[in-house]
């Protein structure tokens, strides 16, 4: 974290003084040291010159007082700089997830909850897919966990591939994606979700010249009047997946109901 954020050497020393002394006491402490600094140039380079009048001493201290200006200034900047490298860094691992760079289950929620609330209030369409790789662990077992690692960069890659710029997608667990899909009835949630499908299915992964397999199963959810929360949106996802596993896995399957009743309650 320390070498991406590429911190100024000045910077550790100045936050210690700043802890130890307190913010008011080192502001007074700075000034002393700006004026006696300025004041101690001044007479010795009137002394060195030769020169004893005040118009030297009062033209040489402003030259002092702008040098250590710039000086200071320019440290300002690189502090300002590196606390706007620090904050976009932090938002950056506060919402994604560090291996696939899709936002995490936390942040996810924290989207999500007002897009279901909007669409709740609104009562327009919208749809929960749930993304799990097949036999994940059987691959991790038998190429090592780096594989598994890269092969959930690569689904997760082909998952982002034709996503709207309202749609949510997010490393919800260990093997598992889930995608939010605002404004989308469930016709179109499922054909979505059937390209994910589909597009795993031919992406051809291969490690160390094995071609590996991959599939996912998928589940799909969509917002329906009797929805208290999204936790009931969140477990009809869950439970499609499960049907999608126990069809024999690489298939999409929808959450109880989803057609074609919800489809007209939902559209009213
Ligand atoms: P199923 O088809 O029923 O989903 O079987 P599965 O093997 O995919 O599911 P299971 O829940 O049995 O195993 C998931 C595995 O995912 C176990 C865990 O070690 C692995 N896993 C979770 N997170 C990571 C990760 O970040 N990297 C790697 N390489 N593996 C992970
Ligand atoms: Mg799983
Ligand atoms: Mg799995």
């Amino acid at each position: 974290m320390q070498d991406d954020l590429n911190v100024p050497a000045w910077l550790p020393p100045l936050r210690l003084a700043l802890q130890r002394v307190g913010p008011g006491p080192l502001r007074w402490l700075f000034c002393a040291f700006v004026g006696l600094v300025c004041v101690a140039v001044s007479q010795l380079l009137v002394s060195l010159m030769g020169q004893g009048d005040r118009l030297s001493a009062a033209v040489i201290a402003a030259v002092c007082g702008l040098g250590l200006a710039a000086l200071f200034s320019a440290s300002l900047l690189g502090l300002l700089s590196h606390l706007d490298r620090a904050l976009r860094y932090s938002v950056r691992y506060a919402t994604r997830d560090s291996l696939t760079g899709l936002y995490s289950r936390r942040h996810f929620l924290h989207q999500v909850e007002r897009e279901w609330s909007l669409a709740r209030r609104y009562e327009t369409p919208c749809a929960l897919v749930l993304i799990d790789i097949d036999h994940f662990k059987r691959i991790n077992e038998a190429y090592s966990s780096r594989c598994g690692d890269l092969l959930l960069r690569e689904v997760a890659g082909v998952c982002g591939e034709t996503l709207r710029h309202a749609d949510v997608l997010a490393r919800y667990g260990g093997e598992e994606f889930m995608l939010f899909l605002p404004h989308t009835d469930p016709l179109g949630a499922l054909d979505v979700a059937e390209r994910i499908r589909e597009r795993v299915e031919r992406m051809g992964y291969g490690w160390n010249g094995h071609s590996i397999p991959t599939s996912v199963s998928i589940g799909v959810a969509v917002l329906k009047l009797n929805h208290t929360g999204l936790d009931d949106l969140l477990n009809e996802a869950g439970e499609a997946l499960h049907l999608a596993k126990a069809d024999g896995r690489n298939c999409v399957r929808a959450g109880p109901g989803l057609l074609p009743d919800s489809l007209s309650a939902i559209r009213g």
